[in-house]
């Protein structure tokens, strides 16, 4: 699948729920957010063969997202049934960690070699801060385990004003002894309507500049394409460090990525509000060759970048839902 900007595009990242076990401040108000309901949600079947049309047409890795997507019933066996898709390159899964460390011997066993962890800081009371959920131990026990059966980690840390900047040195820190590349990245608004947001105070520059005051020695690495991450390397540690500008939006002009949210709507750019129904689709009996001219369909009106997408939206201008009903 090409876009009509002549970008490949071979990455589906799928929420499979909008609900979690967290309440992350950047990402939905400490009352949660208004949860779909179950019937809204795609069935396990339904997501399979969305999935498989999509790797028919040349998607070749997909990440299980949410939400958190290990609070979603039957998750582990979906897993596995979408690690046997024939074509499919690279499964991969973005989890906050809390539910994790007990299955990760089985996830090893699908095939899984990469998981992204979120963890914003290494400070149990920072974290039950951020959260409101004193889960800390949890998420160490994954990362742990993650390492212990050699699967990749990479540890998504959001920067925030007031928040955990005092983390940002520590957890570069993790990368000397560790093998795990320490992500930071830069608030968005999609924070379920929080009203806590107004500019943007550290950016990616602000990041980097903050980790060279105490690693002078970092070393810009050469980012692999399609990386949202700009990535460096502290000479004599084991792990990496990356910044996405995710705010500041400097990755768009590379973007091989479609997203469908956990009510199966197809979002051909984080910032666009949804471009095609693929549940209802589904729902009313739509073939597996009507399904697939469909998504060439969007994949062919795809926006230059998120601003492009964000002067598009349907709805109320500018973004506002929560990171968990679009997963990420
Ligand atoms: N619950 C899982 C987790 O937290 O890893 C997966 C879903 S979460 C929505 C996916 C990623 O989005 C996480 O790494 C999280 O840090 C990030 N995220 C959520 N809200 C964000 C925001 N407002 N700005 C930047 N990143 C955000
Ligand atoms: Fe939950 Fe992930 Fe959102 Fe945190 S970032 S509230 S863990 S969905």
């Amino acid at each position: 699948m090409t876009d009509n900007h002549g970008r490949v595009i071979n990455y589906l990242r799928l929420a499979v729920t909008d609900r979690c076990n967290l309440r992350c401040f950047y990402c939905m108000p400490e009352e949660g957010i208004n949860w779909l309901q179950r019937k809204e949600l795609m069935t396990n079947d339904e997501l399979l063969r969305i999935c498989s049309i999509a790797v028919n047409m040349g998607i070749e890795k997909i990440r299980i997202t949410g939400g958190e997507p290990f609070v979603r019933k039957g998750i582990m066996p979906f897993i596995a049934d979408l690690s046997r898709l024939h074509g499919l390159k690279e499964l991969t899964i973005t989890t906050n960690g809390v539910l994790t460390a007990p299955l990760v011997p089985e996830l090893k066993k699908m095939g899984i070699r990469s998981v992204n962890l979120s963890l914003d800081t290494l400070d149990r009371n920072r974290f039950f801060a951020i959260t409101h959920r004193d889960e800390m131990p949890a998420v160490m026990a994954t990362m742990d385990a993650l390492l212990h059966h050699g699967i990749d980690v990479k540890i998504n840390a959001v920067v925030m004003e007031g928040k955990n900047t005092h983390d940002i040195v520590p957890l570069v820190a993790l990368t000397k002894d560790l093998p795990v590349s320490v992500r930071f990245i830069e608030e968005m608004p999609f924070n379920g309507g929080g009203d806590h947001y107004t500019v943007l105070h550290w950016d990616h520059l602000k990041i980097l500049e903050t980790i060279k005051d105490c690693f002078p020695l970092i070393e810009k690495m050469e980012d692999p394409m399609f990386s949202t991450s700009y990535n460096y390397h502290i000479p004599g540690h084991k792990g990496t460090v990356g910044i996405i500008a995710a705010y500041t939006r400097s990755f768009c002009g590379t973007c091989n990525r479609l997203r469908i949210t956990p009510q199966g709507v197809l979002k051909t750019c984080l910032y666009d509000d949804g471009v095609l129904n693929v549940s209802d689709m589904v729902r009313n009996g739509g073939s597996d060759d009507a399904i697939a001219r469909a998504l060439v369909n969007a994949v062919s009106h795809r926006p230059q970048d998120g601003w492009e997408a964000e002067r598009n939206r349907h709805s109320q201008k500018g973004v506002h839902e929560s990171m968990a009903a679009i997963g990420g």
